[in-house]
């Protein structure tokens, strides 16, 4: 068992809301200024901190979060126009594999700051573009090139998403150098190239993942080296690990950032950046439902809970049980006797046809009933925004952001 996972302004809310607008995801703005203010003092000063807006995209999380961010990585022409708009004049990065002719166009003509080039043809296509709208004498955007290299055998063991190895992102070393080579050619007007930046594995330990960012320092320096050209800056990625299995403990900022210091150290000349999205907002978001029904279906406690995993599809995707806690929730409207749990465990299901609409299984919920309260944790990243909403045509979860910019108790953490 865990501590509580809810603050007492979410049991608050989980109490309060009516029936009618239930399900509904809400959101702590002051934790999480709370929590990314702690992430930043403990990564070195001279080592730059993005979000990763696919995380969780929504508007109030990126204004929350950016003065306490260097910058934001993008993974598409959507976000990138989206998170331009939520938060003006914020530095962006712009990755993803298959990048379109148009949303490239889209990214040069908005002056975006840094794009990761993540294939040849990518950096073709950009040199194309470029040399077609470049106006002499305007700042090149500056591009890194995201790279895919060969790391020491058991760097990415243990992680829950791998990205290095054959996957569709960046590139090898081969086709780094040919790409480094064409950006650095006279002939390449209105494109910069500054560095390297990769993104190889998720759900890593500090540890591990400091493993990781070595691996890619190390090439990039060594591509660097080769082309005797500098490199000076290098994404290492994100992917710190949230554990869903044990939501007290977390991702170990203070090893991490002591590590990265390390490395900068080792080599001088580089500017580190991190681009976390999960461990970052995982923790300010809660998905808050009803108890519709119980049953006893064959020996096990089942309880149907309104929406599901077309709002919440995270234990789905990632295959875990989505820790939760009961609210109770008095009286019961009903002349008829309140359906309840037997036993202590129960599984937790939502309202679609298919028996994959699992929240959790096992939840410790003796007693649980029929209009109870469950509110899920860990909900704030990959949780709505990945979901199959339409899946069924229920309705969708209401949103509601506690806290925010004007509070002021993350000002605390700082001093
Ligand atoms: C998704 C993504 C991230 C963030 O990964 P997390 O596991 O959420 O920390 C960072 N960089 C890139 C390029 C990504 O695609």
């Amino acid at each position: 068992m865990y501590p509580s996972l809810l603050t007492p302004a979410v049991r608050a809310e989980a109490q309060a809301l009516p029936s009618g607008e239930l399900p509904c995801y809400v959101h702590d703005l002051s934790g999480l200024q709370q929590h990314a203010a702690a992430v930043r003092a403990a990564l070195p000063r001279t080592v730059e901190l993005y979000y990763a807006a696919k995380a969780n995209p929504a508007a109030e999380i990126l204004a929350a979060l950016a003065p306490w961010t260097d910058g934001f990585e993008v993974s598409s022409g959507g976000e990138l126009a989206h998170v331009r708009a939520a938060v003006p004049g914020r530095p962006l990065a712009f990755s993803g594999p298959g990048k379109t002719p148009d949303e490239l166009a889209a990214a040069l003509a908005a002056g975006v700051d840094r794009v990761h080039a993540e294939s040849l043809h990518e950096v073709r296509m950009l040199r194309a573009l470029a040399s077609r709208t470049h106006v002499p004498g305007s700042p090149p955007t500056r591009v890194l090139l995201r790279i895919n290299p060969a790391v020491p055998e058991g760097t990415l063991t243990g992680s829950a998403l791998t990205m290095g190895g054959p996957t569709p992102f960046g590139m090898g070393t081969e086709d780094a150098s040919e790409a480094l080579r064409l950006l650095t050619g006279d002939d390449c007007p209105g494109l910069e190239p500054v560095g390297v930046h990769a993104h190889l594995a998720s759900g890593l330990p500090a540890g591990a993942l400091l493993g990781v960012a070595e691996a890619v320092v190390d090439a990039a320096a060594g591509l660097s080296h080769r082309h005797r050209t500098p490199l000076p800056e290098v994404g290492v990625g994100g992917g710190m690990a949230v554990d869903y299995t044990s939501p007290g403990d977390r991702f170990d900022w203070a090893a991490y950032g002591a590590g990265l210091d390390a490395l900068a150290r080792r080599h001088p000349g580089v500017r580190l950046r991190v681009e976390p999205g999960r461990a970052l907002t995982a923790y300010c978001g809660w998905y808050v439902t009803e108890v519709l029904d119980v049953k006893r279906s064959h020996g096990e406690d089942v309880a149907v809970v309104r929406g599901g995993t077309h709002h919440l599809r995270t234990p789905a995707a990632k295959g875990h049980d989505q820790p939760a806690e009961v609210v109770p929730v008095e009286p019961w409207p009903h002349p008829w006797p309140r359906p309840a749990a037997a036993g202590d465990r129960v599984t937790v299901t939502g309202q679609l046809c298919t028996p994959k609409d699992v929240l959790a299984r096992g939840l410790e919920a003796a007693g649980l009933r029929a209009g109870d309260r469950v509110v899920f944790a860990l909900a704030g990243a990959y949780a709505w925004n990945i979901s199959h909403r339409d899946f069924l045509m229920h309705p969708p979860p209401g949103f509601r952001f506690l806290g925010g910019a004007e509070d002021s108790t993350c000002q605390v953490m700082l001093t």
